[in-house]
């Protein structure tokens, strides 16, 4: 069955009990057994609920996987998969990464002796230098947040199985719609399913998605051991989302072409950021490796900060919120928000400035949101 369909069906019967074609909300945290250890596979619901079996079964599916795994925010699907590598464990990781992601990882460094390089992963000699030391993990975001800089996937996949290392990516941003990293030679996916996947700016939530069975047994036990689960409510919603997420991304990546082409025309704009403009220095890898370009448009203003603020008084179709993904356009200040938390002097070397700003283009007519960016621009 072809991507779209498999949204709509993959890993999702018709309740055997009923028939209802929707996956049944099991609000219940433990199950009866017919005698000791006697069971239909579901024990408690941390371990497992058969809601949550759902949305794993068609995420695992979705991203070309063995395995998924839900949890109740992206940071805890992370900090899941972090808990697979131990002591002294060395993390070859993109340089321009999620804030929370890299503050996990700083946090693990300090505390249990994580060992990390924070490489520019655009070429990938900087990816075979950093593979000189045997490492463990090779972790990858592409498109980044919020400057969407990619990495070829295949050639990374390829030099850090040589050296010997598991392969993970963030694939928040372009979605299985767009990009499957497992396909082009990852071992983990891992998401947010706050963002796209659940779609409407309603839930938390995370996944990861593995290559391997026996990756995805030791993460069951981890998830299990753990215990970050999303609420059987949540995994509903995010089942939901997915019912929509081909039509929606054709929808967001339709506003972000229209936004980003009102952007590039205006002189005064620094930089726009969009990998589907042919201006964007990896658009040729954007069309082979992505079966479009996303749905995020980051865009420099000129005036920093000042220039920020003018620009967003006057937006009224955008809102100025963290997090992406939604059916609505948001707008977010990352020196400011999403990335306070990174030292002002990595930001900016990275390019994250004080005029940059990133937008979530929803699923508004693209004209609308077209029209909202340039009259923004008008208050420059
Ligand atoms: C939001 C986000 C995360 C973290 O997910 P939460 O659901 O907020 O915990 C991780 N990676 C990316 C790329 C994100 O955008």
């Amino acid at each position: 069955m072809r991507f779209d369909t498999r949204l709509i069906h993959s890993g999702q019967p018709a309740d055997p009990q009923t028939g209802a074609v929707n996956t049944p909300i099991y609000l219940s945290s433990t199950f009866k057994q017919s005698a000791p250890n006697r069971h239909r596979g579901f024990v408690y619901s941390r371990t497992a609920n058969p809601t949550r079996s759902v949305l794993e079964a068609a995420l695992a599916s979705l991203e070309s996987g063995r395995a998924g795994l839900a949890f109740s925010s992206g940071l805890g699907a992370l900090v899941t998969l972090l808990e697979a590598f131990p002591t002294g464990s060395r993390i070859v990781s993109i340089d321009d990464l999620y804030g929370g992601t890299r503050r996990l990882f700083e946090h693990h460094r300090k505390q249990f002796g994580l060992r990390i390089a924070y490489v520019d992963m655009r070429t990938t000699d900087a990816v075979a230098g950093a593979l000189d030391d045997p490492a463990d993990l090779v972790y990858i975001e592409s498109p980044t947040n919020p400057l969407l800089k990619l990495v070829d996937l295949r050639a990374v996949a390829r030099l850090a199985h040589r050296a010997g290392a598991v392969v993970a990516v963030d694939n928040t941003f372009a979605t299985p719609a767009v990009q499957r990293p497992i396909e082009l030679g990852a071992d983990i996916v891992l998401h947010s399913t706050t963002k796209y996947l659940g779609g409407h700016s309603d839930i938390v939530g995370g996944a990861l998605v593995v290559k391997e069975r026996r990756a995805g047994r030791e993460f069951a036990w981890l998830q299990n051991a753990v215990g970050a689960v999303p609420s059987p409510f949540d995994c509903f919603l995010v089942l939901r989302g997915l019912h929509t997420l081909g039509v929606r991304m054709r929808a967001h990546q339709a506003g972000a072409r229209a936004v980003a082409e009102v952007l590039a025309r205006d002189r005064r704009v620094r930089r726009v950021i969009y990998p589907g403009l042919a201006s964007h220095p990896q658009h040729a890898l954007a069309r082979r490796q992505m079966a479009g370009y996303g749905g995020i448009v980051s865009v420099e203003l000129p005036g920093g900060l000042r220039g920020a603020r003018r620009f967003l008084k006057r937006l009224k179709v955008f809102t100025l919120a963290e997090s992406l993904g939604g059916v609505e356009s948001l707008v977010d200040h990352p020196a400011t928000m999403t990335h306070a938390s990174v030292p002002r002097a990595e930001r900016e070397a990275i390019g994250v400035t004080d005029g940059l700003l990133r937008l979530s283009c929803g699923i508004e007519d693209p004209a609308d949101l077209a029209d909202d960016v340039r009259y923004a621009l008008g208050g420059l």
